[in-house]
């Protein structure tokens, strides 16, 4: 991993985990520091699929990618956590469901629902780096324009709903120019709804120009 900024510092007991869902990890994810993130490159022990979610959902730190990797989860186990809203533990074990098909699924689904729920609920270890806290201070609520938001993703969207925005042009700009330029980056996306692919890398190309 010589190539890769640093491995964080992983506590014994944690080292096999997915920083994102603890579940084994198998994989690494890098995040690359613009001159806007709040923290330095690093990498991070990760399964796969959260690190294949990560690299989609950088946004301006480490911390709100985790948020929006959760948010992905969320969304791609909606069944498997419904199960949990629809049953619980004691209903599903006397449902009655006896036969071979429908028992399957009872013995199933709570695990399902079990692994989907740890995974979202998982917290990961606080950031620390060659023996530096980085995670002094952060906040996961984001306020923009008197509105509060648990998540940065849970803003960005909001506001491409609510305003018809380019979701991946949004979270690209933020990137570079970090979640203190919130303001600029949905303005610059007004201007720039209906964009085409090569508008829209040669618009990133300037305000990453304007930034580094
Ligand atoms: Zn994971």
């Amino acid at each position: 991993m010589n190539h890769l900024p640093p491995l964080i510092d992983i506590p014994f007991d944690l080292r096999h985990q997915c920083w994102f869902c603890a579940e084994p990890s198998n994989d690494v994810f890098s995040y690359y520091a613009k001159a806007s993130t709040p923290h330095p490159s690093l990498t991070l022990p990760a399964c796969s699929e959260c690190a294949r979610l990560a690299k989609k959902n950088l946004l301006t730190s480490i911390w709100d990618c985790r948020d929006a990797v959760k948010d992905d989860l969320m969304q791609i186990y909606h069944k498997d956590l419904a199960i949990g809203i629809n049953w619980t533990e004691e209903e599903l074990a006397e449902s009655g469901f006896d036969c071979r098909i429908l028992s399957g699924f009872k013995e199933s689904a709570w695990m399902m629902y079990n692994i989907a729920k740890g995974r979202i609920n998982a917290k990961g270890w606080p950031l620390v780096l060659n023996g530096i806290d980085i995670e002094q201070g952060y906040s996961a609520v984001f306020e923009f324009d008197g509105l509060q938001f648990n998540s940065l993703n849970k803003a960005i969207n909001h506001y491409c709903d609510t305003l018809a925005l380019n979701k991946s042009l949004l979270c690209e700009i933020l990137n570079i120019v970090g979640k203190d330029k919130f303001s600029y980056a949905v303005r610059l996306c007004r201007m720039n709804i209906g964009i085409t692919k090569e508008h829209q890398k040669l618009l990133i190309e300037h305000v990453q120009e304007e930034f580094t």
